[in-house]
């Protein structure tokens, strides 16, 4: 059966309120009644949920599975390691991981591939791992998409966990893709919430969508298992749990079914990565407003009193008044520092999304209006330039 949109025409008013509700212009008014072009009709329901008198309604395709979803249990999270030290944002998936497991009432499981790290599966056990699948081998001490891809695949195919989730980090974005692509099933790159829907044990995985204009929740609802990457700072990390108990299952890796096409050269440490705004308890964050980059001087003076970070808006990052590895947002990093201090930043959404979860909003804007203002736990209205060096002169003089 396909998908059917039926229009009761003794029903219909013709009011219209379908045509303007529909994004793809796929239904307008014949004769003072509505009507649908079969062929630019994406059957999103818009039209159904704008009829005034319930005069649309939608039959919708029946969907098989692409497997048997019986056969998938359990919530997997990838735990990531560089020169074996784990990524923190494992420690953030596997308390969410931990949370989704227990809904699911399934296992939760790290996988860890590396060369060196068996000793890291205990501490993944202390943050709430039942089991860790270890990988421990020499051809493995340097991340390669190629090597780790057939690896993480051979596994899910082997183990057929329900949920793997990977951290949004340079790695995970590369190489959950691979995964997801070797193991025929969907993604969801940059999630900022995951819940379970109870009814149908979906894993609904919510991300900015359309420039971070509004939020969707994407389900993986015909194959396994759900994959999903999520940034970090975006849950809490697990607490250590010391002596916890649970199991290590070594693994040995077969290096003929072990593909690499790329051979490693060197690795040499991005200098600007050392800016980790991610961690600091404070950011002092510049926008347009500094007006050039001479400003950033003046944030940085705050922010090394207060012994926090600087952080940047993208329209800052833009003008080159700072690098990249500063940006606060969507395209930059996502923070949740104590307090965020929003100086000369207006708070458009896209810069939301990556500051809001921070403990204390500090706002200094002459547009009280804008939405940064609105947000903000404080709001200082005004010139920056008149209000930050007030406030370095006032620390100052505590600090003597
Ligand atoms: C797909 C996409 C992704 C994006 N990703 C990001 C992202 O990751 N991060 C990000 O930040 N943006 C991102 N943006 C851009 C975002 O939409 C905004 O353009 C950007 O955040 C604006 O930066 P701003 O607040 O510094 O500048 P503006 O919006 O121009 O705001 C400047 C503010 O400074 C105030 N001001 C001016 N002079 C002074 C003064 N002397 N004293 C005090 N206040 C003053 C003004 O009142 C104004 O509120 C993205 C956009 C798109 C489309």
């Amino acid at each position: 059966m396909a998908n059917k949109l039926n229009i009761d025409l003794s029903k219909c008013v013709g009011c219209g309120a379908c045509e303007s509700a529909c994004p793809f212009g796929a239904i307008s008014l014949k004769d003072g009644k509505a009507a649908v072009n079969a062929e630019t009709c994406r059957f999103c329901g818009s039209c159904v949920q704008a009829c005034p008198v319930s005069a649309i309604t939608m039959q919708k395709e029946e969907v098989k599975d692409a497997v048997d979803k019986s056969l998938y249990k359990g919530v997997w999270v990838y735990a990531e390691q560089r020169h074996g030290e784990i990524s923190s944002v494992v420690y953030e998936l596997l308390n969410k991981g931990s949370e989704l497991a227990k809904t699911l009432n399934v296992s939760l499981s790290a996988i860890l591939i590396g060369s060196n790290i068996s000793a890291k599966a205990q501490d993944l056990i202390n943050r709430g791992a039942d089991k860790v699948y270890v990988y421990d081998d020499p051809i493995l001490a340097e991340f390669q998409d190629d090597p780790y891809s057939c690896i993480l695949a051979d596994l899910i195919k082997e183990e057929k966990p329900e949920i793997v989730l990977m951290g949004a980090t340079n790695i995970g974005r590369s190489f959950a893709s691979r995964v997801a692509a070797k193991i025929y099933t969907g993604l969801t790159a940059d999630c900022t919430a995951l819940e379970i829907d109870p009814e149908t044990r979906n894993l609904m995985q919510t991300r900015p969508a359309f420039g971070g204009n509004i939020m969707a929740t994407i389900l993986t609802p015909r194959h396994r298992p759900q994959m999903a990457t999520v940034r970090h700072k975006v849950f809490k990390e697990a607490k250590v749990q010391e002596g916890r108990t649970g199991e290590v299952i070594n693994k040995t890796v077969d290096a003929q079914k072990v593909i690499n096409r790329t051979k490693f050269i060197g690795f040499f440490k991005d200098q600007t990565a050392d800016v980790n705004i991610s961690d600091a308890d404070i950011i002092v964050s510049g926008g347009r407003g500094l007006g050039n980059p001479e400003g950033f001087k003046l944030i940085k003076e705050l922010a090394d009193l207060l012994g926090g970070a600087v952080g940047a808006s993208r329209a800052a990052v833009d003008s080159d008044w700072i690098p990249y590895s500063h940006q606060v947002g969507q395209t930059g990093r996502t923070v949740a520092p104590k307090i965020y201090i929003a100086c000369g930043i207006s708070g458009q959404i896209q810069h939301m999304v990556g500051m809001s979860s921070s403990d204390t909003i500090i706002a200094i804007n002459k547009d009280k209006d804008c939405p940064m203002m609105q947000t903000a736990t404080y709001s200082l209205v005004g010139d920056l330039y008149e209000i930050i060096p007030a406030i370095i002169k006032e620390i100052k003089n505590i600090k003597g």
